[in-house]
């Protein structure tokens, strides 16, 4: 017997339909090259519906792709709109991939028409001749003086906006499992792989960061996604925002310590998110700001090392709010939140379970299985094994590309991390598959390592890769940043981790770099460091 409730499908369109009728004059606030431009829910519902009209009028097919190369402003989040609700799909486009990714995910989402901030077309006007199934080049003057290129494909957003009649999004897309999205994976680990978001994944996903244990965004939080909107589905903002009422302030190019903390300040942000390097530069500037309105600062992306939520609990009172996920995953699979079970712990014991990126978030399945096999492990918090999830908005496939080691024979995804899990549900993510050290027939994990190093007071950022050993088949090596001002030795360094790990886990050299090497998303990039590395000889 099947029950007697409506079959709405969850499509986009009912997001901005709800904003636009619910709360029109929330605020979105867009910080640009001369000053800070506010908007409403409203004036972003007629960009849409305008954007709608050029869509239409451009030609763009049903189900085409539509790319965008943009900063986070309003524009942009406007294209999170107007492009599936008209029943073509969003390619957020990387604007910091190298050419040759830039080159092959474009032609490979076979995009249409893309929408480009003036100063980010110095990257993909040389680009241009390569990018043959791009129709449309919309540039959006945004102060940038960038010589526009002589391609007859460009086109001026303004031009076109000014003229736009609005397009229809009502009634435009009846079926949620419609695509709506495309993101490729940041390429840390590979060529980069499309994810094919559909209507109803980003619907329910949005939904869920409104959830307590999630983010408990509402509609008298100001939220500023740092998080680029290209990374990993800008984490969700673009969606769970409008549909919780809450403000939205957008960062723009400026993504400086500097320039984030007095948006922080200035906007009175309730919510902020982005990965670990972003608020790892801001803790010099943490003691002379007055962040009393944040609530959640939420980091993803890569390990939270306890010092980094520690240095922000000591400045403002407020630790980080660990997240774990992957664009496979639209990206949320866990968020910390503090369990009943631990709600009355020592402050000291509290900071050792924020290590932990959380319990699998509401929607979401996790288990650990012994790798290569379905054979599911205890949840004891000391057993590792490889993670898989499952949950309706998590990835079945990548777009026009097998990859069936991916997914478990029974249809789970295989994230590559390998963890533990606690008995709580607590997840501690041990390493990447492909970032393990292998010595000895041990494993050792980079990222306890890694944590240890930063804990030290002189460090300030530290990345550890495996290198090829004639004896043990690969051993640590160890990479430091050191502080503005402070100094330490390699004897100092590798004898504080000798005190903190077990002999064959400590490191068989320390190299002093000026700074970790960063991915297209601002991760530490190791694949950069083990390239570079490669025929390192340890002493
Ligand atoms: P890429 O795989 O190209 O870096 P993603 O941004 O999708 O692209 O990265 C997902 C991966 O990032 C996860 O599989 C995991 O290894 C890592 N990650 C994300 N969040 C965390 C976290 N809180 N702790 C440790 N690793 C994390």
């Amino acid at each position: 017997m099947q029950g007697l409730i409506q079959d709405a499908p969850l499509t986009i369109e009912t997001i901005i339909r709800r904003a636009e009728r619910v709360f029109p004059t929330r605020e979105i606030v867009t910080k640009t090259a001369t000053g800070l431009e506010r908007n409403t829910f409203k004036d972003l519902a007629v960009e849409v519906r305008k954007q709608a009209g050029v869509l239409d009028r451009l030609g763009i097919s049903e189900g085409g792709r539509v790319a965008s190369f943009a900063w986070n402003t309003l524009r942009h989040l406007a294209l999170y709109y107007s492009v599936p609700c008209t029943g073509r799909v969003l390619h957020t486009g990387n604007i910091r991939y190298f050419p040759e990714q830039l080159v092959y995910t474009f032609n490979h989402a076979e995009d249409e028409a893309v929408f480009v901030d003036r100063s980010l077309l110095g990257l993909l006007a040389p680009l241009l001749p390569q990018l043959t199934t791009l129709k449309h080049v919309i540039v959006m003057d945004d102060g940038a003086p960038t010589p526009l290129p002589d391609d007859p494909r460009v086109v001026s957003y303004e031009e076109l906006m000014a003229d736009a009649e609005e397009g229809a999004i009502e009634g435009r897309v009846t079926d949620e499992r419609t695509a709506a999205g495309i993101c490729y994976t940041s390429g840390t680990t590979g060529n980069p792989k499309g994810v094919l978001y559909s209507h109803r994944s980003q619907y329910l996903h949005a939904l869920a960061s409104l959830a307590g244990s999630l983010f408990g965004t509402n509609d008298r939080d100001r939220v500023l996604p740092v998080v680029p909107f290209f990374h990993a589905n800008g984490w969700g903002f673009a969606h769970s925002s409008l549909l919780a009422g809450a403000n939205l302030i957008l960062p723009g190019p400026d993504l400086s310590p500097g320039g984030i903390i007095k948006l922080l300040e200035a906007e009175k942000v309730t919510i902020a998110a982005g990965v670990p390097t972003i608020w790892m530069g801001m803790v010099p500037l943490l003691k002379d700001a007055d962040l009393s309105a944040l609530r959640v600062v939420i980091c993803g992306g890569s390990a939270v090392p306890k010092s980094l939520s520690e240095a922000w609990r000591e400045a403002i009172g407020l630790p980080i709010t660990q997240a774990w996920g992957m664009t496979e995953m639209s990206p949320l699979g866990s968020v910390f939140n503090e369990r009943a079970e631990i709600a009355d712990l020592s402050e000291e014991e509290k900071a050792d379970y924020r290590t932990s990126p959380g319990i699998p978030a509401v929607g979401v399945e996790l288990r650990i299985v012994e790798p290569g096999t379905t054979d599911e492990l205890s949840w004891d918090g000391e057993t590792t094994g490889e993670l898989e999830c499952r949950g309706p908005w998590i990835a079945s496939g990548y777009y026009k590309v097998d990859a069936p080691s991916s997914f478990s024979p029974d249809g789970w995804l295989r994230t590559g991390d390998i963890a533990a899990i606690d008995p709580l549900g607590y997840v501690r993510i041990v390493d990447r598959t492909k970032d393990l050290v292998k010595s000895g027939g041990e494993w050792i994990s980079t990222v306890a390592i890694e944590n240890l190093i930063m804990g030290h007071p002189s460090i300030a950022e530290a990345a550890v890769v495996a290198v090829p050993h004639p004896k043990w088949g690969e051993r640590p090596l160890a990479f430091a940043v050191v502080k503005d001002g402070e100094s330490v030795t390699k004897e100092e360094l590798l004898g504080y981790l000798a005190e903190n790990l077990g002999k064959w886990q400590v490191p068989d050299d320390v190299v002093f770099i000026d700074e970790v090497p960063k991915t297209s998303v601002g991760k530490f990039s190791k694949k950069t460091l083990r390239e570079e590395y490669a025929d390192y000889k340890l002493p």
